[in-house]
C-alpha cells in the first residue's frame, strides 16, 4: 500500500499566509477536507503523512517552505508515494484543477484522475492538469500535486461538500483494487477516475501496467500501475522507444498500412502509424515533416 502525504493549505483563517476569503473560507475548507481525505485513505489501508501548518508570523508564503521542508524529511525515511496539497481556487472561474510541476508522469497520472474525478463528482467543468511554477511543487522532492477542489468566490461555493470532495480525492489516489465488490463486472468497468478491465471477477484481477499493451476487439489499451487505463494520455514506450498517444476512450491512435493518422493534441498536429508509433523528426509516410517532438512542420 502506498504512502500518501496529504498537505492542508494555507494557514488557519486569520493568520498571515491563510486562504481567500470570500463565499468559502479557504483556511476552514482545507482543513475539513484534509481530514477527511485522510480518513478514507486510513480505511482503505494507506499510510498517511498529515503536513498542517495553523500558523505564521514573518511572512506570506513561509506555511508554503515549512510544509515542503517536512514533506522532504519524511522521505528521508519512509518511501512516499505523492504530496496532495489541497486548496480552494479564487478568480471567479468554475470547476476543479489539478496543478503539476511538469516534471513527473507519475504526478501527471494522478493529477488527471483526481481532477477527472472532482469534476463528476461534483458535476463541474474538468479544468483540468496545469504546469504551474509552485513553492511546494518545485521544493518537494517526491512526486506531488496541489488540489485546486473548486472556487470559493463563484457559484461552485453552493455546491461545496466536504464528504463529495474528499470522496473524488480519494478515488483519484487509490487504485482500483480498493474498489468495493459492487464497482466490479466482467470485462471493461467504470466510475467517476476512469476505466479498468476485470480478467476474473471472483480473484478480482484485473490489467496493470504489468501487462504491457493489451489487445481488446481490436483495439489496443494500456494501463497505470493501479490498474487504470491510460486515457487523453502519452505513453513512452521503453521497449520500443516510441511514443504512444491513448484517446478519450482509452484505445491507442493509429493509422493503417495505407495511411498513416494525423491528431490534434494540445494545439499541436502529430502524426501516427499503423503500429501507433508516433513520427518524430522525419517525413511521414504522406509526406509531411515533423519535428523532433512529433510537431507537425509547417
Ligand atoms: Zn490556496
Amino acid at each position: 500500500m502506498s504512502d500518501f502525504i496529504i498537505a492542508i493549505g494555507h494557514t488557519a483563517s486569520g493568520n498571515i499566509g491563510c486562504g481567500v476569503i470570500a463565499r468559502l473560507d479557504e483556511s476552514n475548507c482545507t482543513r475539513a477536507i484534509g481530514s477527511l481525505v485522510i480518513a478514507y485513505l486510513q480505511e482503505k489501508g494507506h499510510t498517511v503523512n498529515l503536513l498542517r501548518v495553523d500558523e505564521s508570523n514573518n511572512y506570506n508564503f513561509e506555511d508554503c517552505y515549512v510544509r515542503a521542508n517536512e514533506a522532504n524529511d519524511i522521505a528521508k525515511y519512509s518511501d512516499v508515494e505523492l504530496y496532495v496539497e489541497i486548496h480552494i481556487n479564487a478568480g471567479g472561474g468554475t470547476g476543479p484543477e489539478v496543478c503539476v510541476s511538469g516534471k513527473s508522469e507519475i504526478a501527471n497520472q494522478y493529477a488527471v484522475k483526481v481532477s477527472k474525478g472532482l469534476a463528476n463528482a461534483l458535476n463541474l467543468t474538468n479544468r483540468g492538469v496545469k504546469t504551474r511554477n509552485l513553492i511546494v511543487l518545485n521544493r518537494t522532492v517526491m512526486p506531488a500535486i496541489l488540489v485546486e477542489c473548486l472556487f470559493a468566490d463563484s457559484d461552485d461555493a453552493d455546491i461545496y461538500n466536504q464528504e463529495v470532495i474528499a470522496r473524488a480525492i480519494v478515488n483519484g489516489l487509490v487504485g482500483v483494487k480498493s474498489l468495493g465488490n459492487n464497482a466490479w463486472k466482467l470485462g471493461w468497468n467504470r466510475n467517476d477516475v476512469g476505466w479498468w478491465f476485470c480478467t476474473d471477477i471472483k480473484n478480482k484481477y484485473y490489467y496493470t501496467a504489468d501487462n504491457g499493451w493489451k489487445e481488446i476487439e481490436w483495439d489496443w489499451y494500456i494501463f497505470d500501475s493501479r490498474g487504470y487505463a491510460l486515457q487523453d494520455a502519452w505513453y513512452y514506450d521503453e521497449s520500443d522507444k516510441f511514443w504512444y498517444y491513448l484517446d478519450g476512450s482509452c484505445k491507442m491512435v493509429r493509422g493503417s498500412t495505407d495511411k498513416p493518422l494525423w491528431v490534434w493534441i494540445d494545439d499541436a498536429c502529430y502524426c501516427f502509424n499503423e503500429h501507433g508509433r508516433m513520427y518524430c523528426d522525419c517525413v511521414t509516410a504522406d509526406g509531411w515533416k515533423v519535428d523532433d517532438s512529433g510537431i507537425w512542420v509547417k
